[in-house]
């Protein structure tokens, strides 16, 4: 069960907002979006971890930047504090 704590970004291609590339987890390790959208699909259990307290990372159909089309992508259970939301998490 992989802990996120680190997030990595890139730019999108319309140059307007940041998309997340990857994330790094607890022992240091980078995994893609890709990769962390496959092991979801095995049912793996990705979640955060900040602050003491951890949100489950899941998959949605698209970035939700207005406009945007990036699919698919990955965020944090929508009912857990935004501490742990993946856009908050310290760069990797
Ligand atoms: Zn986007």
């Amino acid at each position: 069960m992989p802990t996120v704590t680190k997030v990595r970004k890139e730019r999108s291609a319309s140059g307007t907002h940041d998309h997340i590339e990857g994330v790094c987890t607890s022992g240091g390790t980078h995994y893609t979006r890709g990769q962390v959208i496959a092991g979801l699909a095995r049912h793996e259990d990705w979640h955060t971890e900040a602050g003491g307290r951890t949100a489950k990372i899941r998959k949605i159909d698209q970035c939700t930047h207005p406009g945007c089309s990036l699919t698919p992508y990955i965020t944090t259970a929508p009912d857990h504090t935004t501490t742990n939301n993946l856009d908050n998490l310290p760069p990797c």
